[in-house]
């Protein structure tokens, strides 16, 4: 009954173990959840009140495909002065989430057949996303000594003659590494030659520790061409439940994807739209507070984890997760299908810790743990990891 699609399916590991622990904490099991990747703030005052007025107001009604003007007003404003980049109201789309804004534009993008590059480790969806949308993943080995970013080599390598377009994620769930600008310029210049458009994922490009961030379709004209940049504000403004994220590139494309979007949602939630527009307008320092926070969490984790003997990280520069190594208890653990999984099996049943897989974002010998937490569950997850590294006697 099921249609092919349907059936090579996976579904989200991460929203998978979150729905897990809730079940888990409503039957009174006390779990440290440092799974998934969601602020434990809560969404700045402001923000709420513009929704609240919006609703009182009868902001309730359709709107444009594209989303609220005066929302996408407000976002170029904020690419202008942010990032560097020079983007139109017109070449501007506001959809229901990060999720949405890359599925409308690999709708828009990539015929049936055709292959996307996906470097791996990888966020969770982006594979099935592409399989969904009709094009064929290609999962890209990277190098855990360049902290799992991709090198213009790499990329040379995998590119085929039907190969359309490129994920980069910076700063990358799972991994929380930062692209330099000269890492990106080289990514660029092979795109380009290539006319390989490249989906720049910068949902967390505002929780970034490093001095510079560099939005990759800044790096030149030739780059903006072939560059969607996408965001959001389930990160930067704990917005995660109002399903907010956007897209900006260039206007025909743009038009592309608010078409699609007119017929698959009409546009998102009008109230929630008004709560961003307060966002750009007045939550800049509430914005700021909550990156201060998760650089604290990210030192006093990382200073935590190097006395771990056994066990080593990916360089954290931005996002909140690290990326844990764990392939040094992988010959006295014994596992059936995945060594990733049974790590977060044990976490789970005799720690009560619970973190992701590695195995859901392309690499097994792993573990990512979220640090959008309270710092004292931070370290009592910490604590337990190490505790069930310490019985390996490493
Ligand atoms: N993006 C977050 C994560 O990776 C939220 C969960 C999801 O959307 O998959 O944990």
């Amino acid at each position: 009954m099921l249609s092919l699609k349907a059936q090579s399916m996976t579904p989200s590991m991460t929203l998978g173990i979150s729905t897990k622990v809730k079940e888990m904490k409503a039957q009174g099991i006390e779990i440290t959840n440092l799974s998934i990747g969601e602020p434990d703030f809560y969404t700045p005052k402001n923000a709420k009140t513009a929704a609240e007025i919006a609703i009182k107001n009868n902001k309730t009604k359709y709107d444009a495909a594209a989303g609220l003007l005066e929302l996408r007003k407000a976002l170029s404003k904020k690419l202008l002065a942010e990032n560097n980049l020079m983007y139109s109201p017109e070449e501007i789309v506001v959809s229901n989430g990060g999720k949405h804004a890359i599925t409308n534009t690999l709708i828009a993008l990539v015929d049936p057949g055709q292959e996307v590059i996906i470097p791996k480790p990888y966020w969770v969806s982006y594979p099935e996303m592409v399989k969904l949308t009709g094009g064929v993943p290609v999962l890209v080995d990277t190098k855990k000594e360049n902290n799992f970013k991709i090198t213009k080599d790499e990329l040379k390598a995998a590119i085929t003659d039907k190969t359309k377009a490129i994920f980069i994620t910076n700063p990358s769930n799972p991994t929380g590494a930062v692209y330099t600008k000269e890492e990106l310029t080289e990514i660029v210049d092979v795109c380009v030659e290539n006319k390989i458009y490249i989906l720049a994922d910068e949902l967390y490009e505002r929780i970034c520790y490093l001095d510079e961030f560099t939005s990759v379709a800044s790096i030149s004209d030739a780059a903006k061409e072939y560059t969607v940049t996408i965001n959001g504000f389930s990160k930067s403004a704990a917005m995660t439940g109002w399903r907010l994220g956007y897209t900006a590139t260039t206007k025909e494309l743009a038009k592309a994807i608010s078409g699609i979007q007119g017929h698959l949602v009409s546009h998102p939630c009008t109230i929630a739209q008004w709560a961003a527009v307060e966002v750009l307008n007045s939550c800049e320092g509430d914005m700021q507070k909550m990156v201060a926070a998760y650089r604290a969490r990210r030192d006093e984790a990382v200073a935590l984890f190097e006395e771990i003997p056994g066990l080593s990280l990916v360089q954290p520069d931005g996002a909140f997760y690290l990326f844990v190594d764990m392939s040094s208890i992988k010959d006295k653990l014994h596992y059936s299908d995945s060594f990733s999984m049974e790590v977060c099996n044990k976490l789970l049943e005799d720690h009560q810790l619970a973190v992701v897989p590695g195995v859901a974002f392309g690499n097994d010998d792993f573990i990512r743990i979220s640090y959008a937490a309270d710092i004292n569950d931070i370290k009592a997850g910490i604590e337990k990891i190490k505790n069930f590294v310490s019985g390996f006697n490493l």
